[in-house]
């Protein structure tokens, strides 16, 4: 599918918190009538690459469809293409199925569960005269198939008889013809408008092994006939998928009318997600994977589910993401502004504030007594005061980021600079009383004197300070690795171009090894998010050890996704 390149102004923004949608609308009143006395939706992903935030919109919807309507939801592999399909892949779904919040209980099938019935549905449509064995080859019926303008041409071998048909396709089944010499096709109609429906192909062969059946079969079933027909095994009520099946409805309907299958699952269209500095399909993510592009499926730069958990993402803002994005027929670029904004809401309620410094310079307060250290009272979390209060030690040397200081401050610097009194945070003010500078010019150290009436960061006689600089006390911290993302393209709509490659962002990942970080987080457990304090977001990556501590940066403090909604 291809996306014309929106603009800015174009691209989706959040609608109101929506109970309802017109696939919700279809479900009222289907039970309003009576059509369906219960509701039941299924998530089928193909075990071909891990989910994606799309994925994430479709398993929202199914399984959160199922529980307002106190339905059921299965979770369906579709695993009818042996070739493709892996059981990392099979492992990692469940995972992140999971980790959404949502549960299948004992619902979880694989299409190839039901091969043994969907090659009699396929013998059965033989002996109703609605499917031939074709042997032309790939090429041929791709040139009988005409095109949009031009109706197909009948295929010679499409009046075959009933048995001879029974006959070859039975063949085909015991592994008696080559792959690509024969398919079995449904009969429909050469001349129809829509494409789907001129003879498509319900089985071909494929001497190949498959994940779950082995060597069992030789021959595996299409997709639109093994979809519609699954869904009714399972008795599903909606089929909710993506706007591009909704060429193949027709053909959908066709299957389960022809074979007379009773209460016949109803196929729904939907827009499918698209985020904006990103792709979203699973080959181009495999691209990246197996190019080297990216560090694996769940590098955290991916759109992947995996790489979002390991960024520091949380299911709660994933999903209300989903929610609040809602349902639409029209394709879409959301923007990945408004998925960060609803990360940084919910970790903005949850993450746990400590102090790190990332690019440090050496802060000495010469007036602070010589080997003293106090302990400092930090809280947890403004946000949420019942996360109570942490000790920081405060000692006469300390850090604080470079940045922090300007030897000759810009207009509008309210920070750190000769003769200028900040606050330490919950520490003390300080003034800058002069800088020592290495031979190559650059600053090494800072030299302050404190205020021991300002304990806490408050002044006793109301004086006032503008700039407020977090710190660490330099002995009494820990190194940390920090690597920092940006977008993995520099390009809005990636698909738009010709090779999606060529609009990776060069700068999307780069690593900090000097950080230093408060003692506190000495037991830092993998996946946990804090805020460092000014800074923003950060998870403990798996990737760390008992003597390594490495964090990705979730997301910086700033959204512009919230400035720019204050604006309008
Ligand atoms: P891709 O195009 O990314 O390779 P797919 O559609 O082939 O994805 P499936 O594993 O077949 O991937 O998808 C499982 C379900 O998730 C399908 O019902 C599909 O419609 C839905 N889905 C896939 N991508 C998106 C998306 N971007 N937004 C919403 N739903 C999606
Ligand atoms: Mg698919």
């Amino acid at each position: 599918m291809t996306i014309t390149q929106k603009t800015d102004s174009e691209l989706q923004a959040p609608k109101e918190n929506t109970p309802s949608d017109f696939i919700r609308e279809i479900i009222n009143s289907d039970l309003a009538s009576g059509k369906r006395s219960h509701i039941a939706t299924r998530f089928p992903p193909e075990p071909n690459g891990y989910l994606h935030i799309g994925h994430a919109k479709s398993i929202c919807l199914n399984f959160g469809i199922a529980r307002q309507y106190n339905g059921t939801c299965n979770l369906r592999f579709d695993d009818t293409n042996p070739c493709k399909e892996d059981v990392e892949y099979v492992e990692s779904i469940m995972e992140d199925v999971k980790w959404l919040g949502f549960d299948w209980e004992d619902r979880m099938y694989y299409a190839s569960d039901y091969f043994q019935k969907l090659y009699e549905y396929a013998v059965k449509l033989i002996k109703l005269g609605k499917a031939y064995v074709c042997e032309l080859t790939a090429d041929e019926i791709r040139e009988y198939r005409g095109t949009l303008t031009e109706p197909g041409k009948n295929s010679p071998y499409r009046d075959r008889s009933i048995e001879e048909n029974l006959a070859l396709f039975e063949k085909m089944k015991k592994g008696e013809l080559p792959d690509g010499s024969a398919v079995l096709r449904a009969k429909i109609d050469m001349a129809s408008p829509n494409i789907n429906m001129r003879d498509p192909a319900i089985y071909r062969i494929r001497h190949a092994p498959h994940h779950r059946t082995g060597d069992e079969w030789n021959i595996y079933p299409m997709y639109d006939f093994a979809h519609c027909l699954s869904d009714s095994i399972e008795g599903i009520t909606h089929s909710i998928c993506t706007l591009e099946f909704e060429i193949h409805r027709p053909l959908y309907n066709w299957y389960l009318e022809t074979l007379n299958v009773k209460n016949p699952p109803q196929q729904i269209e939907f827009a499918r997600l698209n985020l904006t500095y990103t792709v979203m399909s699973k080959r181009k993510l495999l691209q990246l994977v197996t190019e080297g592009h990216v560090n694996g499926w769940d590098d955290p730069r991916m759109p992947t589910i995996a790489g979002m958990r390991r960024r520091g993402f949380t299911p709660e803002a994933i999903r209300n993401f989903c929610e609040q994005i809602g349902v639409a027929k029209a394709d879409s670029i959301v923007d990945m502004a408004f998925l960060e904004h609803c990360i940084r809401e919910d970790l903005n309620k949850k993450a746990k504030r400590v102090m790190a410094v990332l690019n440090p310079v050496k802060l000495i307060i010469d007036n602070y007594p010589e080997g003293l250290e106090e302990e400092i009272e930090a809280v947890n979390n403004p946000e949420d005061l019942s996360r109570g209060t942490r000790k920081v030690k405060f000692t006469k040397e300390l850090f604080i980021e470079r940045e922090d200081f300007m030897e000759e401050p810009i207009k509008g610097f309210h920070r750190l600079s000769p003769g200028k009194e900040v606050r330490l945070k919950a520490a003390y003010y300080v003034t800058c009383s002069h800088i020592v500078k290495n031979e190559d010019g650059v600053i090494t150290e800072i030299h302050c004197s404190y205020d021991p009436n300002t304990k806490g960061g408050t002044s006793s006689d109301g004086r006032k300070v503008r700039g407020t600089l977090h710190w660490v006390s330099s002995s009494n911290y820990i190194e940390a690795e920090i690597r920092i993302y940006e977008n993995l393209f520099a390009c809005l709509n990636p698909s738009a171009l010709d090779n999606f490659i060529d609009g990776l962002n060069p700068n999307s990942l780069s690593v900090n090894k000097q950080a230093k970080i408060e003692l506190s987080m000495a037991n830092a457990q993998i996946g946990e998010t804090v805020q460092f304090e000014r800074l923003g977001y950060f998870c403990v990556d798996k990737d760390s050890s008992a003597n390594k501590l490495i964090f990705n940066r979730t997301l910086p403090l700033k959204d512009s996704w919230a400035k720019a909604a204050k604006k309008n």
